[in-house]
């Protein structure tokens, strides 16, 4: 059962970037308790904040601890709490602030990405029950050994998810600088239409395709416990974008929303030997050293050499190079290609599932401006192809325009 009674908001960094936004944070905070309701306010650190933190450490030190590293980044969100919480009572209303750890926030001790294992409500509750508006640091908790974690980039909004889950929320807000989720980026596309709702699978797939509204890795956890979500600005009364479980209506449209990714380079080893164990001993080590691998292609081969093609992040391409560096001799392969001007383009949608020939469609429009692909994966709800980095803007316009997607087409 929810307590629709308790709402949970969140506040990203340009929310809260200066003291004036913290104000007007404050007083949209004041006007929801003025309601009756019981709120729980997770803020990020105050604008490029974690940014600056991240570039400070890296003037100090090459490779900085990952446990100093988190000591250093939980500081952000603890000067937002507190002024917060300061600019609340300046409005006649008790807030208090906490960190992670103060509230029970209990993670892995995996420093830098740490997931939450356990959350101990009850000093909320308990300060909810007094009446007043409690305020917790996002991003952070601690692990077991009492050591301060932080729960990757982006990570408040995980914060904001298991708050409302623990605390059966009605309702998780996530306040952005956006109007909600887009069906593109509407700097790339003018005409982009704001989704009156979304599902959590079409979300959490639009997160990680790059889609920066919401951190993917919060959107599982919504998914699997049904945190009823909604994504708005801070800074209009404009509503914003559901997301909850399926409903009928989308699945009667195919593509909701189109998202470019351009974080990612391709690395190709040319004339691998086409033998057993070959792509295992490659992505062995890559996997071993931490390495997210996400697009894979190998070719057929006619002359017992094929070529092994995938995609990294761009920031793994050092740690990359330096490993298969190393492989390529062991593998006997010819040689091998990096690409960093490569984009991930992306077609989501729930209604992908009872229809086929939308991969087709796809391609052909990519086709018709002479857009090379390069690289194609497919999911149950998704399709994506790489394509050359200059062309990607070009290609995410004339996709949105063919599935029908703009603001004032109709399909
Ligand atoms: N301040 C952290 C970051 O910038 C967490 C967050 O804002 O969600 O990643
Ligand atoms: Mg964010």
């Amino acid at each position: 059962m929810k307590n629709s009674n308790i709402i949970v908001q969140k506040y990203g960094g340009t929310s809260v970037a200066d003291p004036k936004r913290i104000k007007e944070v404050a007083k949209r905070v004041n006007s929801y308790r003025k309601k009756g309701q019981d709120i729980v306010v997770v803020v990020s650190a105050l604008g490029k904040t974690t940014d600056k933190l991240v570039s400070l450490a890296g003037e100090v030190s090459k490779n900085p601890p990952e446990r100093e590293l988190d000591m250093l980044l939980s500081t952000g969100e603890q000067v937002s709490v507190a002024l917060l919480a300061m600019a609340l009572y300046e409005l006649g209303q008790e807030a208090i602030s906490f960190t992670g750890a103060q509230v029970g926030i209990i993670t892995d001790s995996s420093h830098t990405k740490a997931k939450i294992l356990d959350v101990n409500a009850k000093k909320i509750k308990d300060e909810l029950k007094r009446g007043k508006i409690v305020i917790v640091a996002g991003f952070q908790g601690t692990s077991l050994d009492q050591e301060i974690t932080t729960l990757g980039r982006g990570g408040s909004d995980m914060t904001a998810v298991a708050l409302a889950k623990v605390l059966k929320a009605g309702m998780c807000e996530i306040f952005t600088d956006v109007k909600g989720v887009y069906t593109a980026d509407p700097r790339i596309v003018p005409h982009a239409r704001k989704l009156e709702n979304i599902s959590y699978d079409e979300m959490l797939e639009m997160a990680s395709l790059g889609a920066q509204v919401m951190q993917a890795r919060s959107m599982e956890v919504a998914s699997k416990f049904n945190v009823p979500m909604k994504v708005r600005s801070s800074f209009s009364h404009e509503e914003g974008t559901v997301i909850t479980k399926e409903a009928k209506d989308m699945e009667g449209v195919l593509v909701r929303g189109v998202t470019v990714n351009k974080t990612e380079a391709k690395v190709t080893v040319c004339d691998v030997l086409d033998k057993p164990g070959e792509a295992s001993r490659l992505f062995e080590k890559l996997a071993c050293a931490g390495i997210n691998v996400d697009m894979i292609i190998q070719n057929v081969s006619k002359t017992k050499m094929t070529d092994i093609s995938f995609t990294v992040e761009e920031k793994d391409l050092p740690k990359v190079q330096k490993i298969i560096s190393k492989i390529v001799k062991e593998m006997s392969a010819r040689g091998v290609r990096y690409d960093k001007k490569i984009a991930k383009i992306s077609v989501v949608g729930i209604g992908m599932r009872s229809h086929s020939g939308v991969a087709a469609k796809m391609f052909s429009i990519l086709a018709q401006e002479k857009i090379n692909i390069k690289m194609i994966s497919t999911s149950e709800i998704k399709i994506s192809c790489v394509v050359s980095e200059k062309e990607a803007d070009k290609a995410v316009r004339a996709l949105h325009k063919a599935f029908g997607l703009s603001r004032k087409e109709k399909k």
